[in-house]
């Protein structure tokens, strides 16, 4: 079974990120870190995790020689990014052997539009690793929009995305964390919760339970296709329940493949969007 080795970031100053309430590069890449660990450990991989109470240069000591005396097949790290970019980026050392485990995860960064793999020889971590080492900057946290993404939802995916390509990397067979049943149709009520939730309002009415005027507005607008994630998380895990799906609130490829399923069976137009007649299919 290969072996795993986890580096989330550990700056000895932690770096603030845009977040509108305290946070920190660190605080991100842990509970990103985390959700890895958790799922990979899930899945049968042996994994080893870098203590987190060690920050700065002892930290990335520590952890490279822990990493290289246990016979680790891959050094993972997670930071996230600064100085003015968007989304994230793979780093490697510039070898075959690196730069071919780097277009793997590279290929699983299909949430991420403008992920590229760069080459660096100056960072610690890629230097002294005896095995490869993948070092991903994900999000940038002096970006607004990238920490709003990070917190709603864009973390669970990009830390999925990372498991599937440690998986295929590590010779791991990948599964879906269990998916569940369908269930039956939502309330209005429920459904007008979970639009509230997601930034749409219902002014003269609120969440009465009733179908009117206000709620086929805003069906019209509360769209849920594919990788509009962080837009409609409560909508989403709504129409997940309905069409069998965790219910992660993430629309990834998974997600549009039962909406498309369950319109077909209910005589929809299967094009994978929920719009206004699909609500109204769910809802009656
Ligand atoms: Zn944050
Ligand atoms: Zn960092």
């Amino acid at each position: 079974m290969a072996k795993i080795y986890l580096s989330a970031a550990a700056h000895a100053t932690d770096n603030p990120t845009k977040c509108p309430s305290p946070c920190g590069e660190n605080t991100h890449c842990n509970q990103y870190m985390d959700m890895v660990e958790r799922r990979l450990k899930a899945l049968g991989c042996e994994v080893k995790r870098g203590d987190k109470s060690k920050t700065g240069g002892p930290a990335l000591q520590s952890r490279v020689a822990e990493a290289n005396r246990w016979g680790a097949d891959l050094y993972y790290v997670a930071h996230t990014n600064a100085g003015g970019g968007r989304y994230s980026m793979t780093l490697c050392y510039p070898s075959e052997g690196s730069l071919k485990k780097a277009e793997v995860l590279h290929r699983y960064r299909q949430s991420m539009a403008s992920h590229k793999v760069k080459t660096r020889t100056d960072l610690y971590e890629i230097n002294a690793t005896a095995m490869p080492c993948l070092y991903d900057e994900l999000f940038f946290h002096d970006n607004e929009e990238d920490c709003a993404r990070f917190h709603n939802g864009g973390m669970e995916m990009l830390a999925e995305e990372t498991v599937k390509a440690l998986c295929e990397l590590c010779g791991v067979t990948y599964r879906e964390a269990t998916a569940p049943t369908p269930s039956g149709k939502p309330t209005v009520k429920k459904w007008q919760q979970a639009a509230i939730k997601d930034g749409f309002s219902f002014p003269k009415y609120g969440a009465d339970g009733k179908w009117g005027q206000e709620c086929e507005s805003v069906a019209r607008k509360a769209t849920v296709k594919k990788r509009v994630f962080y837009l409609n998380k409560n909508l989403t895990r709504l129409v997940q329940r309905v069409v069998g799906v965790t219910p992660d609130g993430l629309c990834g490829n998974q997600t549009a493949a039962a909406i498309k399923r369950w319109q077909k069976e209910n005589q929809l137009t299967d094009d994978g969007v929920i719009g206004i007649n699909s609500w109204k299919k769910m809802l009656f």
